[in-house]
């Protein structure tokens, strides 16, 4: 099973257009993204697949109704923060205040645990040493931020997802990083976002048959707002909306096909399976899938 994921944010809430669309502006901005999201639970029943919903608590708190229908439909939701803030931009304490809000957001909406964070941009990193830490005291019980580009690079250049645990003083957290793979020398996180939207379908997919044959897992990641070509156009630098507003309209095609090639679950269901083997196995050192 590959794991599928969803920020679910607004389409001006994109650190592309930080430098236009202010966060004092949210809030006089149209909101599309209830719509889009239901669009893609749509696709999802389809093909009788749950998928994991990194939702932003911003979101949450002008759209409840949305996260209690994405958690009826039997989707996982995690947490994407509150206020889509870089980690590295933060405060340990704001950063700290930041997760705790958005959890107890969710959590209040869901009436259940929240277990998983995303960061913004997966913006943790070599940067930000007290970001993890602080997401095991705050109790969350995995992490998907952290692209580790070089980790378990083969010889083909693919880099499988798969579950690792990180130790610290504080306590464990599973991390569960975005695939990458090696184009040109470089480690691309081919495997969501503005790659597959950039990407011909059958080189996706090409990926995630080599991944498949090493034994590995794909994490995909899309937002909202991909599946979205008629969303207003915002003003802001070039190459910013170039990324945005790259084939919007091939989106929803090619998740069609996603779907039905290949087999997802929502993340948090594979680091329970990966922490069953790694108990049971009792290996302290290393669990994968
Ligand atoms: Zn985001």
């Amino acid at each position: 099973m590959h794991m599928l994921s969803f920020d679910v944010e607004e389409h001006f809430q994109v650190a592309a257009f930080w430098s236009v669309a202010r966060r004092r502006e949210w809030n006089g901005l149209a909101s599309r993204v209830e719509n889009n999201s239901m669009k893609i639970t749509e696709l999802l029943s389809e093909h009788s697949t749950k998928a994991t919903f990194f939702v932003l608590g911003w979101v949450a708190e002008r759209h409840p109704e949305l996260v209690k229908r994405l958690a009826q439909q039997g989707h996982e939701i995690a947490s994407h923060g509150y206020g889509h803030e870089l980690v590295h931009t933060q405060t340990p304490t704001e950063f700290r205040q930041d997760v705790r809000r958005s959890k107890r957001i969710l959590e209040d909406l869901i009436g259940k645990p929240v277990a998983g964070y995303r960061a913004p941009s997966f913006s943790i990193s070599s940067r930000t040493p007290w970001a993890i830490p602080v997401l095991i005291e705050e109790g969350y019980r995995y992490d998907s931020s952290i692209y580790n580009r070089f980790r378990g690079a083969t010889e083909t250049g693919v880099a499988g997802a798969g579950a690792y645990l990180i130790e610290t003083e504080v306590g464990t957290i599973w991390e569960v990083s975005p695939s990458t793979m090696n184009a040109c020398g470089l480690q691309l996180p081919v495997a969501g976002g503005g790659y597959f939207r950039l990407l011909p379908y059958a080189v996706s997919k090409m990926f995630l048959r080599s991944l498949e044959r090493q034994g590995s897992q794909l994490v995909m990641y899309l937002h909202p707002w991909e599946l979205d070509p008629e969303q207003p156009r915002m003003e802001g630098p070039l190459l910013s909306k170039v990324r945005h507003y790259l084939n919007l309209s091939k989106t929803e095609q090619r998740l069609r096909w996603l779907l039905r090639d290949f087999s997802f679950a929502p993340i948090n269901q594979v680091v329970q399976h990966v922490r069953y083997i790694f108990e049971k196995q009792g290996d302290r050192s290393h669990a994968t899938v």
